[in-house]
C-alpha cells in the first residue's frame, strides 16, 4: 500500500515541476521578446514633503505590458534577475526614467527622480560607467536622480560596494537605501557607506497601528538617521494616523496611497505641478467632513 502511495506522488509531483519548468521557459522567452519590442512602461509614484505636502519627488516603478495586460513587477523581475535579463531591463528602466526626467525638466519643474537598481546590476562592472553614459545622453543632472539599493546589496560584498557607491556619489548621484527594517536591516550600513536617502519598509509603516515598539523604533529611526545627515522616506503610507505619527516624528518625505498611487507620466506631472498635496484632504476616513 505505501509503495502505491509513494508512487502516487511521484506521479502527481513530476508532471507539476515540468509544468512549472514549462511556464518558466515560457515567461523566460516572453521577457526576451518584450525587451526586444521594449515593451515597458514606468509609473511614477509620488513622495511628498511631509512639512509642505508637496510631491517633488517620483519614484518610477517598472510595468510590463501584455496585451491582457499590465504585470507588475514582482511577476517578473525575480525571474529577470535570475535570467540575467534584468541587465537589459534596467538599461530600458534607466533610459525611460531619463527622458521623462528630461521632458520635466524642460517643462521647468525640478523633480527629482527615484530609480530602482537591481542586485544584478548593481554587481555589473559596467553598470556605473553606462549609467553616467546614459544620463549624458539624456541630458540630465545626477543631482536630480535617486538610485535605490538595499543593503544587502551592500553587505553581499562590501569592499566593493564602498568603490562602486563612492564613483556614483562623485558623479553626482543620491544614493537611498531602500526597504529599511526588514531582513539585512544593518544601522552600520548607514553609518559607514555614504547614502543619502534611507526608506523606511512598508512593515515597519504597517505596525505602526498595533505595535507600540514599532513606534518607538520608527521615532528612534528618524532621529538617529536625522542626526546622521540622512533625509528619512517613510514607504506605504495608507491612513492619516500613519501620516500623523510620522509627522509629529518629524519624518522628511512619505510615499504611499494615502497621497498617491504609481501614476501614468501625464498625471505624475499634473501633481509635480500642483502647489500641494493636502493628504488631510485626500484620503481621511477619520476626519472626513459631511
Ligand atoms: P519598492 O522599490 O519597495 O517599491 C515600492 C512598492 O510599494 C511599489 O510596488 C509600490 O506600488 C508599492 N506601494 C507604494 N505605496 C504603497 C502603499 O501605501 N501600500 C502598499 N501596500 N504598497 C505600496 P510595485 O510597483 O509593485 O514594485 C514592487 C517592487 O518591484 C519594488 O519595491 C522594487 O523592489 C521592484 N521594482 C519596481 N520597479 C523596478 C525597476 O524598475 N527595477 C527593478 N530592479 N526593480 C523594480
Ligand atoms: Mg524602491
Ligand atoms: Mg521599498
Ligand atoms: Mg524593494
Amino acid at each position: 500500500l505505501a509503495k502505491s502511495e509513494g508512487g502516487g506522488r511521484v506521479r502527481f509531483f513530476e508532471p507539476a515541476i515540468a509544468e512549472e519548468a514549462k511556464a518558466r521557459l515560457e515567461l523566460k522567452n516572453n521577457l526576451k521578446r518584450a525587451i526586444e519590442e521594449k515593451a515597458f512602461v514606468l509609473r511614477y509614484q509620488p513622495i511628498v514633503s511631509m512639512a509642505t505636502g508637496v510631491a517633488e519627488h517620483f519614484e518610477a516603478l517598472v510595468r510590463w505590458m501584455r496585451p491582457d495586460g499590465m504585470v507588475p513587477p514582482d511577476r517578473f523581475i525575480p525571474l529577470a534577475e535570475e535570467t540575467g535579463l534584468i541587465i537589459p531591463i534596467g538599461r530600458l528602466v534607466l533610459d525611460m526614467a531619463f527622458a521623462r526626467l528630461r521632458r520635466w525638466r524642460e517643462e521647468g519643474s525640478s523633480i527629482r527622480l527615484a530609480i530602482n537598481i537591481s542586485r544584478n546590476q548593481f554587481q555589473d562592472e559596467d553598470f556605473v560607467e553606462d549609467l553616467i553614459n546614459r544620463a549624458r545622453a539624456a541630458e540630465v543632472d545626477p543631482a536630480t536622480v535617486v538610485l535605490e539599493i538595499t543593503e544587502s546589496m551592500i553587505i553581499a560584498d562590501p569592499q566593493a560596494a564602498k568603490v562602486i557607491l563612492g564613483r556614483l556619489i562623485v558623479s553626482g548621484f543620491r544614493i537611498a537605501v531602500d526597504d529599511f527594517g526588514v531582513g539585512y536591516s544593518s544601522l552600520s550600513v548607514l553609518v559607514e557607506y555614504p547614502v543619502h536617502i534611507v526608506k523606511l519598509d512598508k512593515s515597519l509603516i504597517k505596525s505602526l497601528e498595533y505595535d507600540v515598539r514599532a513606534r518607538s523604533m520608527v521615532s528612534g529611526f528618524i532621529a538617529l538617521f536625522q542626526r546622521l545627515g540622512l533625509e528619512v522616506v517613510a514607504e506605504g503610507v495608507e491612513t492619516a494616523s500613519q501620516h500623523e505619527f510620522l509627522s509629529l516624528a518629524g519624518c522628511d518625505l512619505a510615499q504611499g496611497w494615502l497621497y498617491g498611487k504609481p501614476l501614468p507620466p501625464e498625471a505624475a506631472s499634473a501633481l509635480g505641478r500642483a502647489a500641494a498635496v493636502r493628504p488631510d484632504n485626500a484620503a481621511d476616513d477619520r476626519d472626513a467632513a459631511p
